[in-house]
């Protein structure tokens, strides 16, 4: 049976899809492609340019003019990918928690949506792909070879953002990501276009009874 080419990899926030993605991409050799890296983007740049998130017109702008390069990461400082815009690398500012608090309300907009979508469906579409986001496998690239859903409870994934943010040395307070985790879920599965849900043949597994090794191994199965 030839391995699987195009690997969708959908889930709520922190629940460890990327740590997943990119671990599988390294061993098929695959391009690991991150796609929360550009609605992230296109957030920090709205922010950046004094662009209110709640613009619905001005945001989706910048989501159609703006080229967004996320290439495999230049520096071993634990990024996934290098993600530039212009010749800006905005890599650790898509991680501010500014942007953490504002995403989830600009990815609900079609027109930003429909802007990414199609880049990102143009990349997967080349195959040899392993692809993390929360409508890879229901939307962008239905017929993904295969779809995994990686779930873990609330908790468990603000503690995982948590110790993320300090081992960086910045300061984070827990309950206020537990808070943020549990809005952007809320945002994420109640969007009218594309929300987050678990497509029918996909594969779930929940990280909260298994770690980062396990789920790997399972999916590596799954693989071959
Ligand atoms: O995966 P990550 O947490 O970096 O994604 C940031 C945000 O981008 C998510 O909270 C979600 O709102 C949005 N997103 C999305 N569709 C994707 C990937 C991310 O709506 N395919």
């Amino acid at each position: 049976m030839p391995k699987p080419s195009i690997i969708a990899i959908d889930g709520p926030a922190a629940s460890g899809k990327s740590t997943l993605g990119h671990r599988l991409a390294d061993a098929l050799g695959y391009l690991f492609f991150d796609t929360g890296v550009m609605y992230r983007a296109v957030t920090y740049i709205a922010i950046r340019g004094g662009v209110d998130v709640n613009d619905e017109a001005a945001v989706t702008a910048i989501a159609n003019e703006v080229l967004i390069d996320v290439r495999p990461p230049s520096k071993a400082d634990g990024r996934a990918c290098d993600v530039i815009v212009g010749l800006t690398d905005i890599t650790w500012e898509t991680r501010r928690l500014a942007v953490d608090a504002n995403v989830s309300v600009v990815s609900t907009y079609k027109g930003v949506r429909a802007a990414l979508a199609s880049q990102q469906r143009r990349i997967g579409l080349r195959g040899r792909v392993v692809m993390v986001g929360r409508d890879i496998g229901t939307v962008v690239l239905p017929e993904a070879d295969l779809k995994i859903y990686l779930d873990a409870s609330a908790e468990q994934r603000a503690r995982r953002r948590y110790d993320e943010i300090i081992a960086r040395g910045e300061e984070a307070s827990f309950d206020e990501i537990l808070a943020g985790v549990r809005m952007r879920d809320e945002i994420d599965s109640a969007r009218a276009f594309s929300p987050l849900k678990i497509a029918e043949d996909a594969i779930v597994l929940d990280s909260d009874s298994l770690n980062a090794d396990e789920v790997f191994l399972r999916v590596e199965v799954l693989c071959r």
